[in-house]
């Protein structure tokens, strides 16, 4: 994209992302890689980029202009001199200007006085504040990110702007605080998620950490009732909705359990969303409400991850995922397929692999299978385990066709439909499901009859009740 394009396609102003820091932590080399050219002069002299400049950035389908402030010291002008005084008048501007502040600091050198200043100065300006944590060139660097977060400083990035490292999740949190502008209202196609789980198992610990701060909440969307219940997200370089959020956040203390804000209000969520996150106590496994909530997401159609959250509070000694998943399984073999990552919204662990997750369920939940593919997989299951003969007559498959999307629905055309037992149906599902990698949805398999002449049409017909969806 050249300055001259229009952005996002709108008259109206692209939202504002202003680069700050102290001088040499890298600004004008995270600027570049951020609008992908070399327009900011990079220098090893200090404060050598004097003037704001502006190009204009795009992540996951949103535009936003990046300026590169000279810097924001909070050092007394004295000791730079005039230059670094109008510099940082220069730079607060910026800030005013901005939807968004990116505040770069050097990992390696720590968190500097300068830097706490910085940072105060930034939170009191009220912008929705995302702190990078630059020069972690190697993963042996990336530890560093505990210290800044020890010291305070709330949800810092760890990057490498020279060595292009952790720039997705920076564009990530840096376009989820961003006002939608006009048109820019997230795609109807934007998958929907929800988080639920009963009371107490950690949904708005969770929510705060895939969301940031309250205030990056608050300015995520301004507006309408709405609004304020789903939130606009990126993540992974992909737009989301996380729905429902202000149920989450309402702290509503309810004494009933079940009619409390967890399970009775999923169910509504339930009908508005694609995917869920059911969330669990990793201390107290799954319990028969949790149970239920993954029944009825399954039943509605939904992809579905479970989190097992606070495994920070697992002993050691039983701090294993596998035995975890065995114990699951063996109370509740129904969910055996359900992908699982136990987590923890205290400490972050676990939730890194969390968004590629929902990028596979996500694939799964808006799967394509060609005709032709789905008849070799069938055929395949079919005589890697041959169906009954109930009543000594023999059961047909014919073909399978996809009837459904979001989520995907399969038929399979057999010649007594009726007679086939529901665990040979299970099982042509399971193997359907396994073979395109259909996971964390709960694949619709239905069975039709078909007469044995009508066994190769040259292009398969649908059936004539086809699923809505
Ligand atoms: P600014 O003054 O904050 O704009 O900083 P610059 O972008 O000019 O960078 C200052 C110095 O830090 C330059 O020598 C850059 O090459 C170097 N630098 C920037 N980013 C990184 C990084 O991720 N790793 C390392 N090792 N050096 C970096
Ligand atoms: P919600 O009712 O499901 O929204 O649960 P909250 O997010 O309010 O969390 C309930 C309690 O569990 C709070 O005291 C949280 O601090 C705590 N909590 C949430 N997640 C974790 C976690 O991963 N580890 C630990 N140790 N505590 C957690």
């Amino acid at each position: 994209m050249t300055p001259s394009e229009p952005v996002a396609g709108s008259a109206a102003r692209p939202p504002v992302v202003a680069i700050v820091g102290r001088p040499n932590v890298g600004k004008s080399t995270l600027f570049n890689v951020l609008v992908r050219a070399r327009r900011a002069i990079v220098d090893d002299t200090p404060g050598v980029t004097r003037d704001r400049v502006v190009a204009p950035a795009t992540h996951a389908g949103r535009a936003f202009l990046c300026v590169d402030t000279g810097g924001l010291s909070s050092e007394p002008a004295r000791r730079a001199g005039e230059i670094a005084a109008g510099v940082r008048a220069q730079a607060l501007r910026a800030v005013a200007e901005a939807d968004c502040v990116v505040c770069v600091v050097d990992g390696p050198a720590g968190l500097s006085p300068e830097d706490r200043e910085t940072l105060r100065l930034l939170r009191r300006s009220g912008k929705p504040l995302v702190v990078a944590v630059n020069k972690l060139d190697t993963p042996a660097r990336d530890a560093l990110v505990a210290d800044f977060y020890a010291a305070g400083v709330e949800r810092p990035i760890g990057v490498s702007a020279a060595h292009g490292r952790g720039l997705d999740v920076l564009r990530d949190a840096i376009v989820a605080t961003l006002p939608a502008g006009p048109g820019e209202a997230p795609a109807a196609e934007a998958t929907r998620i929800a988080l639920v789980g009963r009371p107490n198992v950690g949904k708005s610990s969770l929510l705060n950490r895939l969301l940031g701060d309250e205030r990056t909440l608050v300015t995520a969307r301004p507006g309408t009732t709405r609004d304020a219940i789903d939130t606009p997200i990126a993540a992974g370089g992909r737009s989301y909705v996380l729905i429902d959020t202000a149920g989450i956040r309402r702290r509503t203390h309810v004494k009933d359990p079940l009619e409390g804000h967890g399970a009775v209000r999923a169910l509504g969520t339930l009908t508005r969303t694609d995917l869920v996150l059911v969330v669990l106590d990793a201390t107290e496994g799954m319990t028969e409400q949790d149970a239920r909530l993954v029944g009825r997401t399954r039943a509605a159609g939904r992809g579905c991850i479970l989190l097992a959250n606070k495994w920070d509070l697992v002993p050691p000694a039983r701090r294993d995922p596998d035995a975890f998943r065995e114990r699951l399984v063996a109370a509740h073999g129904a969910f055996a397929s359900l992908p699982l990552l136990c987590v923890s919204a205290v400490t972050g662990e676990g939730l890194g692999a969390l968004w590629p997750l929902v990028a596979r369920v996500e694939q799964a939940y808006e799967v394509r299978l060609g005709t032709p593919e789905l008849n070799r997989a069938l055929a395949d299951a079919v005589s890697s385990r041959p169906p009954p003969s109930p009543g000594g007559r023999a059961l047909r498959f014919y073909y399978a066709t996809q009837t459904g999307r979001r989520p995907p629905a399969i038929t399979v055309f057999a010649n007594v439909p009726d007679a086939v037992p529901a665990a040979y149906t299970r099982y042509l599902g399971a193997r359907l499901a396994e073979r395109f990698r259909l996971i964390g949805i709960p694949l619709d398999l239905r069975l039709r009859a078909r007469r044995a002449t009508e066994r190769r049409p040259s292009r398969p017909r649908p059936p004539r009740a086809r699923r809505a969806r």
